[in-house]
């Protein structure tokens, strides 16, 4: 009988860290709720395709939810949509500025001429967010977002949470955070805050003479304290507009987190809340303001956490540059998803990660690599052992995890193990179950083996699996003639295809 790996490594979830923006340290991360953990995620904007920097944002939300499930913990994830129709300037700061819905209400129409889009009135914000909402979740569902198979209840949309916003901006006014100024803005008094610029460090000071660089606006003149920001707008004559005490208008784009948090989750305080670094200010500064100005705690999420940007080929991303790259551009191109999302992972979350050629072709290795033991492995008829964290390989790769998310350490040890796997040595200390099981065990957190066709193709434009199957049919048949037609179509498609004993498998080909 073989011997097995000694059980050196035991795994202990209370040596989780992470760092947090709040804290400007790494800190234990110890959840409110013993095994529970509560998250949000600053989600997309769907007035466009996300792209390739957003889902980096995203990519890291997913992982950490996975990862912290690997560690045993049951974790809440919430992620919403904001599909009120908000202003470019809105992003930035608190109000003013151009509408972005025209921009988008084009791009549907030019997706509705290519036959891409089916919606009947392309002008209807509705629509357009519907639309962009829909590509959201196909982008996602391709790189293996666990949270768009829960859309339904776990990804509140802005414009279904109206009410909850108001009730909340009556709060505050009512507690003397907010108030009503002229012309029905309701503003945030961030005076009123003693922690305000304690995420950002733009202090109430350094806000009065002009940091962050984004305070004035049109309604300037109404504030009493130039880093107010606009809770309630009143504009009749907005794209979007709900009833509300203040008069018919639009909710700030702060409030709606502050707002859907909340009442999706059904606490005040929770463990967690990411988002891109640029959110960090003014966005989770507001946030906090008013989720603890409403709720009347000292904390509105314990830990606060960023991604640095995606950069590609060292470059910020820019139309203009045409370095600019949707994930269905790069499927398009006949990149698997699995890669994209492997490359987007693998950097640590704290760095600016550089997307390259170069290195979307290491993490289509990295996962042919994986790919390629798995099959083989499954191939010989192998089952996978039952692992977890207390096998010294998982348990490596999740204390590495543990470590503020060291990602490239996990993979490091990961691909160590992996060489080491083939030698002659730890062929007797492992069982070809056991190697299986911890593949598998690993990949619930990494999110590759398993190939998807990549979006759109689900429309039944192409369908590889059922191809695949037509190859075994014809076979068994023993029609060896249009068994190699339809692995030709396959081939020509992109696809690499493999029979074992278990049948055809079709996969894309990865870069
Ligand atoms: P938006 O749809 O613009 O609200 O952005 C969605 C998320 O993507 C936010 O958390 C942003 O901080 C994040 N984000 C935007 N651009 C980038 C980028 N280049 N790299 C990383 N994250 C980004
Ligand atoms: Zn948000």
């Amino acid at each position: 009988m073989r011997q097995r790996f000694p059980i050196t490594v035991k795994f202990q979830v209370m040596d989780i860290r992470f760092y947090n923006t709040l804290t400007h340290q790494v800190d234990p991360f110890i959840p409110i709720e013993p095994g529970q953990v509560t998250m949000y995620n600053c989600g997309p904007t769907v007035y466009d395709y996300a792209h390739i920097g957003n889902f980096r944002a995203f990519v890291f939300a997913d992982m950490l939810r996975r990862f912290l499930e690997l560690a045993g913990f049951n974790v809440t994830q919430v992620m919403n949509i904001t599909d009120v129709g908000h202003m470019t300037e809105d992003q930035l700061a608190d109000g003013g500025g151009q509408d972005k819905m025209q921009l988008a209400a084009s791009k549907l129409k030019a997706a509705k001429k290519q036959g891409v889009a089916k919606v009947d009135n392309p002008d209807d914000p509705y629509q357009v967010a519907d639309y962009f909402t829909q590509a959201f979740l196909e982008d996602s569902r391709a790189l293996g977002l666990k949270i768009a198979d829960e859309h339904d209840t776990h990804m509140p949309h802005a414009t279904a949470h109206v009410t909850q916003m108001i009730a909340m901006i009556e709060k505050l006014i009512a507690s003397g955070h907010a108030y009503v100024a002229d012309g029905g803005a309701v503003y945030y008094g961030v005076e009123s805050f003693a922690d305000y610029g304690k995420l950002s460090g733009n202090t109430l000071d350094k806000l009065r003479g002009g940091a962050g660089g984004r305070v004035a606006d049109e309604h300037q003149a109404s504030k009493r304290h130039p880093g107010d920001f606009l809770l309630w707008k009143a504009d009749s004559s907005h794209i979007m507009k709900w009833p509300s005490p203040w008069g018919e208008g639009y909710p700030g784009w702060h409030i709606e987190c502050s707002a859907m948090a909340t009442h999706v989750h059904g606490k005040q305080i929770i463990d967690i809340h990411t988002g891109g670094e640029d959110n960090i200010f003014p966005h989770h500064e507001c946030e906090i303001a008013q989720s603890c100005g409403a709720s009347g705690q000292s904390h509105f999420a314990n830990v606060w956490m960023h991604t640095r940007f995606l950069l590609v080929e060292g470059e910020k991303m820019s139309k203009s540059k045409g370095n600019f790259f949707t994930v269905r551009q790069l499927i398009d191109d006949g990149i698997d998803p699995a890669v994209i999302r492997f490359e987007l992972l693998k950097s640590h979350y704290r760095s600016n990660m550089n997307f390259t050629r170069k290195g979307l072709a290491d993490s289509a290795s990295a996962v042919q690599k994986l790919r390629g033991v798995v099959d083989a492995l499954v191939a010989d008829g192998v089952e996978a052992e039952p692992v977890d964290v207390t096998h010294p390989v998982v348990g490596a790769f999740a204390n590495a995890l543990a470590d503020d998310l060291n990602m490239s350490g996990a993979v490091g040890g990961l691909f160590k193990w992996l060489g080491e796997v083939g030698t002659a040595d730890a062929k007797s200390s492992q069982t070809p179950g056991e190697i299986l099981g911890v593949l598998r065990k690993i990949d619930t957190v990494l999110g590759v083996l398993n190939a998807t066709d990549g979006v759109g193709d689900s429309d039944g434009a192409f369908n590889a699996e059922a191809l695949a199957s037509q190859i075994d049919q014809a076979r068994a048949a023993k029609d060896f003639a249009t068994a190699d037609r339809l692995r030709q179509e396959l081939t020509d498609a992109g696809y690499d295809v493999m029979t074992t004993k278990e049948g055809t498998t079709a996969r894309k080909k990865l870069v």
